[in-house]
C-alpha cells in the first residue's frame, strides 16, 4: 500500500509549510516536477518529456526525506518508498521482483512517486558487488520501459495498446558521487537537486517556521539564534527548538511541584493543572 509519513489533525503531514528555507528548490520543483504530476498535458502539449528520475542530494537531516513526502501530499499522488538498505539486505532473495512489483503498483494508481532511500546503497560504484548489479539493472529497466511509454492518465495502464501515466522515481543519497553513472543517463536520473547546510539566512527561516505554533515572548530575535548556530541543519533546528520547548515546560513543572510537594506527597504530577493565566 502507498506510504505516506503521518497525519497531524486530520491533515497529511509534511507540507511544503513545514520546511523552513526552501523557496528556491520548491522554485526549481515547480516546472519539472509538481506541474508534470498534477497536469501531465501541459509536457505532453508542448512535447517535452517530464524529468524521470529526480536525485535530492546533501548531508543527513537537511530534508531530502521530508521534501519527497511533501511533494507527495501537495500534489496529492500515491507514495512508495524503497528503503535501499533494506533491499539490498535482504536474505531470502526476490528484491528484483519487489521492486518490479512496486513499479507496476505506482503505474497503476499513476501519477505516483516512487521514493529510493539511499540510493547509494544499491547504486554504489564501489561496492559493485553481484546483487547490487542486478537491483540496479532492475530498477533502470523498469525506469526505461515505463519512462519510454509515459502520456496517458494512468487509467489505462492494464491495456497494452495505451500508455501508462506518469510515476517519477525520486532518490535520496549523502553521497552523489557514489551513484553509479549508469543510473545518470538520460531517462533516469538526470535530474538533481542539492540540500545543503543551511546559511544564516536560511537557518533564521526553518526556525521560523519550526516555531509558528510555539508560544513565544513578545518580539522574538530568530536572527539571533540563527546567528548563534552556523553549521546547524534542518534536523539540528528542529531538536533545538523541541529542547527550548521541554525547557519552558520544564520550569513551568518545577514551579508548581515546588508549591505542590509539600501538600501531595504521593504522585504530586497527577494533580498538576494550569490556568491560561497561570503559564504566562
Ligand atoms: P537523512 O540523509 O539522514 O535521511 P534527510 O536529509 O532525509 O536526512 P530528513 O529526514 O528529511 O533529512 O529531516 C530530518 C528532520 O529534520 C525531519 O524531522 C525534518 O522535519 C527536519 N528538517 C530538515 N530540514 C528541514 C527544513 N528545511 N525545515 C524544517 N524542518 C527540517
Amino acid at each position: 500500500a502507498p506510504v505516506s509519513e503521518g497525519v497531524v489533525n486530520g491533515d497529511k503531514w509534511p507540507r511544503f509549510a513545514d520546511l523552513g528555507g526552501m523557496e528556491q528548490v520548491l522554485d526549481q520543483l515547480l516546472v519539472e516536477v509538481l506541474v508534470p504530476l498534477r497536469r501531465l498535458e501541459l509536457p505532453n502539449y508542448l512535447g517535452v518529456r517530464p524529468v524521470a528520475g529526480l536525485l535530492l542530494y546533501g548531508p543527513p537531516g537537511c530534508g531530502k526525506t521530508t521534501l519527497a513526502h511533501a511533494i507527495a501530499n501537495e500534489t496529492g499522488v500515491p507514495f512508495y518508498k524503497i528503503s535501499a538498505p533494506d533491499i539490498v539486505s535482504r536474505v531470502s532473495g526476490g528484491s528484483e521482483e519487489n521492486i518490479r512489483g512496486l513499479f507496476q503498483k505506482a503505474y497503476r494508481t499513476a501519477p505516483s512517486i516512487v521514493f529510493i532511500d539511499e540510493i547509494d546503497a544499491i547504486a554504489s560504484k564501489r561496492e559493485n558487488r553481484e546483487m547490487e548489479r542486478r537491483i540496479v539493472t532492475q530498477l533502470m529497466t523498469c525506469m526505461d520501459e515505463f519512462h519510454q511509454n509515459i502520456g496517458g492518465d494512468g487509467s489505462d495502464v492494464d491495456s497494452s495498446k495505451k500508455k501508462p501515466g506518469y510515476v517519477i522515481v525520486i532518490g535520496a543519497t549523502n553521497r552523489p558521487d557514489a551513484v553509479d553513472q549508469a543510473l545518470r543517463r538520460p531517462g533516469r536520473f538526470n535530474r538533481d537537486i542539492y540540500l545543503g547546510v543551511p546559511d544564516v539566512n536560511l537557518r533564521k527561516q526553518i526556525l521560523m517556521m519550526l516555531a509558528w505554533k510555539l508560544r513565544l515572548e513578545g518580539q522574538f530575535d530568530f536572527l539571533k539564534i540563527a546567528r548563534a548556530t552556523p553549521g546547524f541543519v534542518g534536523a539540528d533546528l528542529k531538536a533545538l527548538v523541541n529542547n527550548a520547548g521541554y525547557l519552558a515546560m520544564k520550569r513551568l513543572i518545577n514551579k508548581r511541584r515546588a508549591q505542590y510537594c509539600s501538600e501531595v506527597k504521593v504522585k504530586w504530577w497527577k494533580q498538576l493543572s494550569w490556568d491560561a493565566g497561570e503559564m504566562e
